[in-house]
């Protein structure tokens, strides 16, 4: 072949822009977890490739699944860096989350530090002398604008554990080591380090599917594996398709909270507590919910949640559809796997709308403001005063969906569900998009199921409407009862917090007799009628009293004694109670078959 001048010159400049856009950097990370009774990760970085005068290094503030800032950087301590003669880098901590190496163009910079643990949590990072909880974006730091580049992880566990469980790929031929192929993943990947358990796994599909904890507790493993398969077929029923290679439950350990990954979810488990019906069928409405999210919001997902913005969190209006849906489709899956009953369904139905229905958030938020504002409102809406003016899409969003679901059900005579508008948006935007959808996509979504506008069920969502439920239950020839009941006992509609010796208010509810008589949260309770108070004391009062009957509290603000006379009221209770309607029509009847079906 032959070249002339300008071409090669032109050969040059594109190989020239291809090598540096395709530059190739390594990152290798060790994590070393020496005496864990201090607490301490030891992690060193070994990171080739990236010629530059300086190098932001920089830890996420959040990891996603757990939508609040969580700031991981500030558990960093002692860093050490050096290059490859083992000279001694200098850094500068330029932000709460970013440190500037200056690497002066060496090939190798090679980091140590320490990273401090404080609470065993599914979304912090843990060690101590029983286990270790790695999670990866409170331990990793990435490099700023390269957070597609591979990364490799060894785990070295202290001496006394055998063993690692996580959803990321190992390398063969090396021990406990694992390869993500960019940061996305790997922080999607937690490691769980100690002498774990693994019960025996199941295939769906010849996919394997494992369940691996810390202190899993005794219970019968055979009996809960049985049904996990069923609960995994259940879900995969509804999407036709299993898109990872494996999956892993990691259960952690006895606590609170799960987060969904792409082919793993980590969770707080106590098996112990299975033994009792009531939370058996709640832990397996859990890990339907953790399982089913690998689907609804790992692909299934809003534009905005991916790729995520690890410095400054990620917002989104829809988070109704990814946890609220989630809630909604972690009953139905535990009841179309033949775990739990027509009636535990609809009491998992009925606490939700309990939540959502007796508190006056509902009035103030709606359900795409909630997901909105999840970030400063906490996961489960805002707490103390405030919590009035709040609502959790955990709570409405799955009264919503049922809503969707029932009204599709009807409008196209039962042919399509919700369950259409879930495999829509996997292989509309999932599959062949490979992206999130849009607000405008996802209506679009819904309204191509259903053959028809669905306005006034879109305003459950964009306005705080109350509830049309009696319309949708009766599609499936149910009844649901809303009529306010009283219920026996007064009402002053606050609660109190005993601290060392002193009595303090806690949750006052909006406009309940207390706050009308300018009772709020943290003020301190001296006493109640005349008496010394004492939370056990508001307790006799309260339960003894009638609606109508008169209470002083002395308060103490501000340095003064204040009175205050509280008229209480009567406690009352919407207790949407589910139940079949007689003589249903045949479309009724086959619509609530095949809800509770699949
Ligand atoms: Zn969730």
């Amino acid at each position: 072949m032959k070249i002339n001048k300008t071409s090669a010159v032109l050969v040059f400049l594109l190989f020239f822009s291809i090598s540096v856009l395709a530059q190739k950097a390594s990152f290798a990370y060790t994590v070393k977890m020496d005496n864990p009774e201090w607490h301490f990760f030891h992690v060193q970085l070994s990171c080739k490739g990236i010629k530059q005068d300086f190098i932001d290094f920089k830890m996420p503030a959040w990891t996603p699944g757990y939508y609040q800032k969580t700031d991981y950087g500030k558990n960093l301590e002692r860093l050490k860096v050096t290059d490859e003669t083992g000279k001694e880098l200098k850094w500068e901590k330029i932000n709460d989350n970013t440190w500037r190496v200056s690497s002066k163009n060496s090939n190798t910079v090679n980091l140590a530090y320490e990273i401090k643990t404080t609470r065993s949590f599914v979304a912090t990072a843990y060690l101590d002398e029983t286990r270790a909880y790695i999670l990866p974006a409170a331990v990793f730091l990435y490099v700023d604008k390269m957070i597609n580049q591979s990364v490799q992880v060894t785990v070295v566990p202290d001496s006394k554990w055998r063993n690692v469980a996580t959803g990321l790929d190992s390398i063969a031929g090396k021990k406990f080591t694992y390869a993500a192929p960019d940061f996305d993943i790997l922080y999607d990947c937690p490691i769980l380090v100690g002498n774990l358990e693994e019960l025996t796994p199941f295939k769906v599909k010849g996919i394997s599917h494992r369940f691996v904890g810390f202190k899993l507790g005794d219970f019968d493993k055979q009996q809960f594996m049985l049904d996990l398969k069923k609960m995994v077929e259940a879900a995969v029923n509804i999407i036709g398709h299993i898109p990872y290679k494996s999956y892993t439950f990691i259960a952690m350990g006895p606590g609170q909270g799960g987060i969904e990954h792409l082919n793993n979810t980590t969770f707080g488990f106590n098996g112990a507590n299975l033994n009792k019906r009531e939370n058996y069928i709640r832990t397996l409405h859990f890990l339907a919910h953790e399982y089913f999210h690998h689907y609804n919001v790992k692909r299934i997902r809003p534009i905005e949640l991916g790729p995520f913005d690890y410095d400054k969190g990620t917002r989104t209006k829809m988070l109704w559809i990814s946890e609220g849906l989630s809630v909604y489709y972690e009953y139905l899956i535990v009841k179309r796997a033949d775990i739990s009953t027509d009636a535990e369904l609809f009491n998992a139905f009925r606490e939700n709308m309990i939540a959502f229905e007796n508190k006056p958030g509902k009035h103030y938020q709606t359900l795409e403001q909630a997901s909105n504002e999840t970030w400063s409102d906490g996961p489960f809406g805002r707490t103390g005063d405030e919590v009035n003016k709040t609502i959790s899409y955990y709570d409405k969003g799955p009264a919503v969906g049922l809503v969707f679901d029932l009204k599709i059900r009807h409008l196209t005579k039962n042919k399509k569900s919700l369950d259409d508008v879930m495999r829509f948006l996997y292989k509309e935007y999932y599959q062949k998009k490979k992206r999130g959808f849009s607000e405008e996509e996802l209506r679009n979504a819904f309204e191509t199921v259903a053959g028809r506008s669905l306005g006034d069920e879109f305003e459950y969502v964009t306005t705080t409407k109350e509830l049309d439920y009696p319309t949708y239950f009766n599609y499936a020839g149910l009844n649901i009862d809303t009529t306010t009941q009283a219920l026996p006992g007064a009402y002053a509609g606050f609660t109190l917090r005993e601290r060392e010796d002193s009595v303090f208010i806690a949750n006052v509810d909006y406009e309940s007799p207390g706050w009308n008589a300018g009772i709020r949260r943290g003020q301190q309770l001296v006493k109640i009628n005349g008496d010394r108070s004492s939370a056990n004391l508001f307790n006799k009062i309260i339960t003894s009293a009638r609606p109508g009957d008169k209470i002083s509290f002395t308060l103490f603000i501000n340095g003064q004694t204040k009175d205050v006379e509280v008229i209480l009221g009567q406690m009352t209770e919407k207790g949407f109670k589910i139940t079949p309607a007689g003589n249903p029509s045949p479309l009724q009847k086959q619509i609530l078959e095949d809800w509770l079906k699949g």
